[in-house]
């Protein structure tokens, strides 16, 4: 029912004759106060409508919480709101951000891991003061870092996937108590929050290699259709680099899949540390990686594939026994609004390169390249092997 249909059920309903025949009778009994109480509720539950649906239109997880802050410290004032997640599904990296007074601080919270509250919001998936929590947790390491910051309300977002983040409200500014509408509203508000926070990870998440958390295969493919057209449309350049490890079958064998899967994942970090905010690091399957670097031309691509190169040959990997080093090889190859080419054209053109600095002796980066002299340059290596 609208606004409008209320106010005139309410008008018709005080204009009737027998109503006004009777008015000290029902104002004595109550009946006004009771309609006016029903008003409010229901003002409230618009309220909340309107809060959530605002909260499910924001496009990411930052966007998200800064609407929940503005809902939550409109309302109640709190002297502080944190969110701490896991980016990345099975691994145990948290993200924490933190507001005080509409604003992102630095709350001091430093917690590595929320897998010791796993199976307690397992059996009791609701928010919770963390008083209760922090006596029903009390020989459990996991609640330690949260003792100085000493929230109010502790509420778990949980999906098919585990306990995926807590959302800590801090006590009031004014230091009094919650109101019971005030915890009503927090939890009724925060049931649309956390599913909207748990449906931006899974969309996150579905863009990304669980194992080392790079964009996946299907996500850089999309990616780089998209930066096709766009360069050709702005006629500028852009570049993709293809890397793949270097002996990594001999690897295996010989250190174990274990030992080589950390290698990959120490390998993504230099990757992603090796390039820029609008670059598109991606694991395209097994041990190859590539690269999106939009509006870069081929000679500073080039220099950034020998950069991560570099980087890769100096990497350590945490190990016992300690491990050999590992390199990587690599292919770059440039596209401008020249030759049309489709995306797989250019990973083709990218792995060739690749394929290349292979035959040159690994750990190497080789720019594609289609003039004549390149092919010499090519066979003339070959010859000479
Ligand atoms: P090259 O220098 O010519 O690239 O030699 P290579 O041994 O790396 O080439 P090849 O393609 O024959 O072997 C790739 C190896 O990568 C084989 C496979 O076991 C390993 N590999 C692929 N994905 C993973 C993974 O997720 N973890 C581990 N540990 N190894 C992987
Ligand atoms: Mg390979
Ligand atoms: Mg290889």
């Amino acid at each position: 029912m609208g606004k409008r249909d209320t106010i005139e059920i309410e008008k018709s309903f005080l204009e009737n004759p027998e109503v006004i025949e009777h008015y000290s009778l029902l104002q004595e009994i109550g009946v006004f106060s009771y309609i006016d109480s029903l008003n409010k509720e229901m003002r409230n539950y618009e309220n909340l409508l309107s809060g959530a649906l605002d909260i499910f239109n924001r496009t990411s997880i930052d966007e998200i919480m800064d609407a929940t802050v503005w809902q939550i410290t409109d309302r109640c004032l709190p002297s502080f709101i944190a969110f701490l997640w896991k980016p990345v599904q099975g691994r145990d990296d948290i993200t924490v951000r933190g507001y005080r007074n509409y604003k992102p601080v630095d709350l001091k919270l430093d917690v590595q891991s929320i897998t010791g509250f796993e199976s307690f919001f397992q059996k009791h998936s609701k928010p919770i003061s963390f008083d209760l929590l922090a006596f029903e947790m009390k020989d459990n390491d996991a609640i330690r870092p949260f003792y100085e910051l000493a929230p109010e309300i502790v509420i778990p977002i949980i999906g098919p996937f585990g306990l995926y983040g807590l959302i800590l409200v801090g006590r009031k500014i004014l230091a009094e108590d919650y109101l019971q509408s005030e915890l009503l509203f927090l939890q009724q508000l925060m049931s649309f929050v956390t599913q909207a926070i748990k449906n931006h990870l899974h969309y996150e998440r579905s863009l990304r290699d669980v194992k080392t958390g790079l964009f996946n295969h299907g996500f850089f493919m999309t990616r780089l259709g998209e930066e096709l057209a766009r360069a050709r449309r702005e006629k500028y350049s852009s570049s993709v680099i293809v890397i793949d490890v270097d002996k990594f079958k001999d690897f295996n064998d010989t250190f174990g899949h274990l030992a080589g899967d950390r290698v990959l994942e120490c390998l993504a970090v230099a990757i992603k540390q090796s390039v820029r905010t609008g670059d598109v690091p991606s694991r395209f399957g097994g041990e190859e990686f590539t690269v999106l670097l939009p509006n870069t031309a081929k000679d500073v691509a080039f220099t950034v594939a020998e950069r991560l190169r570099c980087n890769v040959a100096a990497m350590t990997v945490p190990w016992e026994p300690p491990l050999p080093q590992v390199t990587i090889s690599l292919g770059v190859h440039s596209f401008s609004q020249g030759k049309e080419l489709t995306a797989e054209e250019i990973i083709a053109h990218a792995d060739e390169a690749l394929y290349l600095s292979k035959e040159r002796g690994r750990n190497r980066t080789t720019l594609w390249g289609s003039g004549v002299l390149f092919r010499i340059e090519h066979k003339m290596e070959q010859q000479k092997t």
